[in-house]
């Protein structure tokens, strides 16, 4: 039951993750006017606007002038409406599941923007930073609302260590970049990789956020040979690593501590 719940909303924020996805980069209000379609621009009637249902009813087209609409939002719509579903199986409903769903559903955003324009959005990504590092303080505003918080050291102790690994992974990558410019007299880690390293860190702490960087490092190393100018977008990549560490955190810290035991 609480996985159906889950998936809606998921589904409704995915909805909304396409709205940000289109107008954030070209600089358009998120709230107004209100959707319409880009070709016709006749505004949406609610029916039009239900998540995937609509664009299956609507075959695809749009309801007005029947030019076709993009396949990207109702994947959108889908993959936001998973991530919310399996990290309600993962964690229980709850402060910690929403945050950690809409930070994961940032990602998604700032993936597929990154894929269109080769750049992504400073206010995006700093919002999931700040939803990764003050993720303590909604769980603790939970936790009080449901009449049982743990004590106050457990969550000012979370909140400290997610500051520390944030600003460890974001130095790190920081002097990476720069050491890697110096080399190949060309940017290869930009600002808007610093900030997703630091929301990753503040994400998976120690030592999964090590691990997620090599996984997506490596799954960059493929495309990056067969690409043009073996530039290819890192943020997508990050993203994904981020995803698949986080959901088999157990795993990977099992195979760790077999590592280092
Ligand atoms: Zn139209």
């Amino acid at each position: 039951m609480s996985l159906i719940f889950a998936l809606f909303i998921g589904l409704a924020i995915g909805s909304f993750l396409n709205v940000l996805i289109v107008r954030i980069p070209k600089s358009e209000n998120i709230a107004f006017p209100p959707s319409h379609c880009p070709k016709c621009g006749n505004a949406l009637k609610w029916w039009h606007n239900i998540p995937l249902v609509s664009w299956l009813l609507l075959q695809g087209k749009c309801a007005y002038c029947k030019s076709p609409i993009s396949r990207i939002y109702p994947t959108v719509e889908l993959i936001t409406g998973l991530i919310f579903a399996l990290l309600a199986m993962k964690l229980g409903l709850g402060a910690e599941w929403f945050v950690t769903s809409l930070i994961f559903s940032l990602l998604l955003a700032l993936s597929i923007i990154d894929f269109k324009y080769y750049a992504v959005p400073d206010s995006l990504n700093f919002t999931a930073l700040g939803l990764a590092l003050l993720a303590p303080l909604f769980m603790l505003g939970w936790d009080l609302a449901l009449g049982e918080p743990k004590s106050f050291s457990f969550y000012q102790d979370m909140l400290l260590l997610k500051f520390k690994d944030a600003a460890i992974m974001a130095l790190s990558f920081f002097v990476l970049g720069f050491a890697v410019k110096k080399i190949i007299k060309k940017d290869a880690l930009g600002e808007a990789d610093i900030i997703i390293a630091a929301t990753m860190g503040a994400l998976l702490g120690f030592p999964l956020v090590l691990i997620a960087i090599y996984v997506s490092a490596i799954m960059a190393i493929v495309p990056a040979l067969f690409a043009r100018n073996h530039m290819v977008p890192f943020v997508p990549f990050l993203a994904l690593g981020t995803w698949i560490v986080y959901i088999f955190s157990d795993q990977f810290i099992k195979w760790w501590g077999m590592i280092y035991a």
